[in-house]
């Protein structure tokens, strides 16, 4: 475990149990620098047809499930938010419930969707935090919590329609925890070739940046700074 000091906080937050997929490698990465790392799903994904003609509950416990063996593979807290599936909309008030959660884990980090996903929660998660984030500063909002008005950069997740700097995480040594993960999911939802897609998207992230595997973000920062130098 790192000394306080140094230990990061990173808060990957995402409407559905399975969005965490593609970065699964920079979070577990993260784990084992000994950081903390909380995984958050803002709804149960009850909408899915993917476990067939099942009642709500059984795919709410389903959820639980997926959500505690990720959990167990790459040693993160998880946590749960009270949002609907397919309602996650953009308003103050879903960001306000959002500045409350990151005034509560003050992370260094958050990691989520881009603002260009075909799934409209996707869309919405991803404007939600970039809202939240100065919500999060302002101390009435957040009261009883203290602001967290430390520096706050998001990272989504890739997108090639995207304006905005990018980097590549080298997550070579987290391949096999990136497969189990995928795996769970796969297994519980027939997906077939899911493993071995997920692995030659990491390759070829890798082959761009030249390492092994590789997962990628955009990145929103609040602030720049400037070097004297550029190389
Ligand atoms: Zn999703």
């Amino acid at each position: 475990m790192k000394q306080n000091d140094d230990r990061k906080t990173i808060f990957a937050c995402f409407p559905h149990a399975d969005d965490e997929i593609s970065c699964v490698g920079t979070m577990a990465n993260h784990i084992t620098r000994g950081d903390r790392v909380v995984l958050c799903f803002a709804t149960h994904g009850e909408m899915t047809s993917l476990m067939g003609d099942v009642p709500v509950e059984k795919i709410v416990s389903a959820r639980e499930d997926h959500a505690q063996k990720v959990a167990k593979i790459i040693d993160c807290e998880i946590m749960f938010l009270d949002f609907e599936d397919t309602e996650v909309e953009i308003t103050r008030k879903n960001a306000k419930k959002l500045a409350g959660v990151i005034s509560e884990i003050k992370p260094d980090a958050i990691i989520t969707w881009n603002s260009f996903h075909r799934h409209p929660d996707h869309r919405s998660m991803a404007q939600l935090l970039i809202d939240a984030v100065p919500m999060a500063r302002i101390p009435r909002i957040v009261s009883p919590l203290g602001a967290h008005r430390e520096d706050l950069t998001i990272f989504q997740y890739y997108d090639e329609r995207a304006l905005l700097p990018s980097i590549y995480v080298d997550v070579s040594d987290s391949i096999d925890k990136i497969k189990e993960v995928t795996n769970c999911y796969a297994e519980t939802y027939g997906w077939v070739g899911a493993v071995e897609n997920v692995v030659a998207r990491r390759r070829s992230m890798g082959m761009d940046s030249d390492v092994q595997y590789a997962e990628r973000f955009s990145i929103l920062r609040r602030r720049h700074w400037a070097r004297k130098f550029i190389v």
